[in-house]
């Protein structure tokens, strides 16, 4: 994971000013490794007594994702997510059931696919996602 140095970093050499509340959005995503939603950062921020109004967060994330700092995520359910654009790729577990969100590397990933598009459609894949869905540990 990028330190939030790292990030603080990357961000100047890009020409964006750093602002109280962009620094507190960047620290929630730091103590934080599962996807948030738009209302979960806002809602993180409040514990801190940070109050800071939809618009903004909106702003602040669609700032941080033109500078590649974080990215989306799409589960599927309608619901905008995002989470750090780190070095460290990893897919997502998300139970149908208890909605719970986990975290998964797999180790030669999926290259093979890759290369079978790479070869059929004349497609230079650069990065993919992939989630999946299921039951959890506690549910199934
Ligand atoms: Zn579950
Ligand atoms: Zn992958």
């Amino acid at each position: 994971m990028k330190s939030a140095n790292d990030i603080l970093k990357q961000l100047r050499e890009q020409g964006s000013r750093m602002t109280k509340t962009r620094n507190f959005i960047v620290a929630v995503f730091q103590n934080n490794n599962l996807p948030l939603a738009e209302l979960e950062i806002r809602e993180r921020l409040a514990k801190q007594g940070i109050k800071v109004n939809k618009t903004t967060v909106y702003r602040e994330l669609e700032h941080l994702k033109s500078k590649n700092i974080i990215k989306d995520v799409d589960f599927g359910d309608g619901k905008k997510r995002y989470e750090l654009n780190g070095d460290d790729h990893h897919h997502h577990l998300i139970c149908t059931n208890c909605k719970k969100v986990e975290e998964v590397h797999v180790e030669d990933d999926v290259s093979h696919i890759e290369q079978k598009i790479n070869q059929r459609k004349n497609f230079k894949i650069i990065n993919h996602s992939l989630e999946f869905f299921g039951l959890c540990r506690n549910c199934k």
